[in-house]
């Protein structure tokens, strides 16, 4: 696929500005606090619906402004797209496909697809578990827009469990025996809830990793270029010996039993998916604690790889990559590995504050546009 052009009105510092996208790799650059990295999250909104530093649609919407738009052009394999997402201060965000406003925001996931890769990655493996999750959860949402729903649905039902589990704790210590057999049965349900929509997010987890291991490990194997062999392990929080959903709905259900007078004393939910973790291992040592930066750098160059080829391989049409602030973060032989893997068949947007550390030919094959102040 690619981006032919972007538009952006009242969006974060840019107050109107259109941008054509004429090479396969356009280079962003500029000082700090210009615009680049804003450009960038808005192309990562119409992939998402999410932006992996904003919260809030009031803070993506210009300062002064009540509704901001992101507009864009995409060439797919099929014909062109018009996509435009509207964010509002006061309101809900609307989006549109061909200037047809959608009912479902579901149905607007999956069109522009796009990986990003920002230093902040270059955490993913030693940073928290919700990174890990995060990341593999943002890789299904565009391979299987109905993810996006399943997990919203999971998380709901957790925080209402929590807050039941939070009465229960308080009714406990003040002996209420009326109010607890009352929590008991209303948590009950919960755990129906909680099982049926965990097991969905758990099984396509593990699913996704299944298919992203082998890739990740035939990228990391070339880019180290010795003998180190990566693993990437899921580590569900629910057992899951079989991808069989009756089987792992029952397995969780038996951990929460167990765990019901932790998680009645705690106040919280001690068993699902939120609390798993995605393990890498180089030469069966933990990377987390035992790999050095170089080592982990290389690790997460190859997991962003690995996540370009299976959405390229899944949904037919390579998608785009966003390159925030990372390539100078990478020495010249990982810059030359992306390079050589991305060649022209990825469109990339690629933010720098300096020309510099881009040898020759990656300046030579890209467009380069100077951000100053939002234009
Ligand atoms: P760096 O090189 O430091 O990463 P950058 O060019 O990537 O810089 P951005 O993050 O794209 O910078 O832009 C930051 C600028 O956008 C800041 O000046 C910030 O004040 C401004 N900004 C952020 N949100 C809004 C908003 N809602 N309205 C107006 N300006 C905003
Ligand atoms: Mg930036």
């Amino acid at each position: 696929m690619y981006l032919k052009s972007l538009n952006l009105r009242s969006f974060r510092n840019y107050r109107e500005c259109l941008v054509d996208f004429d090479a396969p790799k356009t280079i962003l650059v500029g000082n700090n606090a210009q615009g680049k990295s804003n450009l960038l999250e808005a192309v990562e909104l119409l992939a998402t619906l999410k932006s992996h530093r904003a919260v809030r649609d009031r803070d993506l919407v210009c300062e002064g402004t009540a509704e901001g738009k992101i507009a864009a052009t995409l060439e797919r394999a099929n014909g062109t797209v018009d996509l435009a997402l509207t964010l509002r201060t006061q309101a809900r965000r609307t989006v549109s496909l061909n200037s047809e406003t959608l009912r479902r925001q579901l149905d607007f996931l999956g069109v522009l697809n796009a990986v990003q890769f920002s230093s902040l990655d270059l955490d993913l493996v030693r940073g928290s578990p919700e990174m890990r999750r995060n990341w593999v959860d943002s890789i299904l949402t565009q391979l299987e827009p109905v993810y996006a729903h399943i997990l919203q649905q999971y998380n709901q039902v957790l925080r209402q469990r929590n807050a039941l589990l939070k009465a229960f704790r308080k009714e406990s210590d003040s002996n209420n025996s009326t109010a607890n057999t009352q929590n008991s049965s209303e948590l009950a349900l919960w755990d129906a809830q909680l099982v049926t929509t965990g097991s969905r997010v758990t099984r396509r987890r593990a699913r996704v990793l299944t298919r992203l291991a082998p890739l990740a490990q035939t990228w990391h194997s070339s880019i180290s270029g010795r003998s180190e062999v990566l693993e990437l392990k899921y580590a569900p929080n629910i057992s899951l010996e079989k991808d069989d959903p009756e089987a792992v709905q029952q397995a969780f259900l038996e951990k929460i039993q167990q765990r019901r007078i932790a998680e009645q004393h705690q106040g919280t939910t001690l068993v699902g998916p939120h609390r798993d973790e995605i393990e890498f291992t180089i030469n069966q040592t933990p990377a987390r604690v035992y790999g050095s930066q170089g080592q982990q750098r290389t690790l997460v160059l190859a997991l962003k790889l690995a996540e370009l080829k299976l959405i390229e391989e899944v949904v037919g049409e390579p998608p785009l990559l966003l390159l925030d602030d990372v390539l100078a973060e990478l020495d010249l032989n990982r810059q030359n590995q992306l390079l050589d893997a991305i060649q022209d068949r990825f469109q990339t947007l690629i933010t720098t504050t300096h020309l510099g550390s881009f040898d020759a030919q990656w300046l030579d094959s890209s467009q380069i546009l100077c951000v100053e102040a939002g234009q």
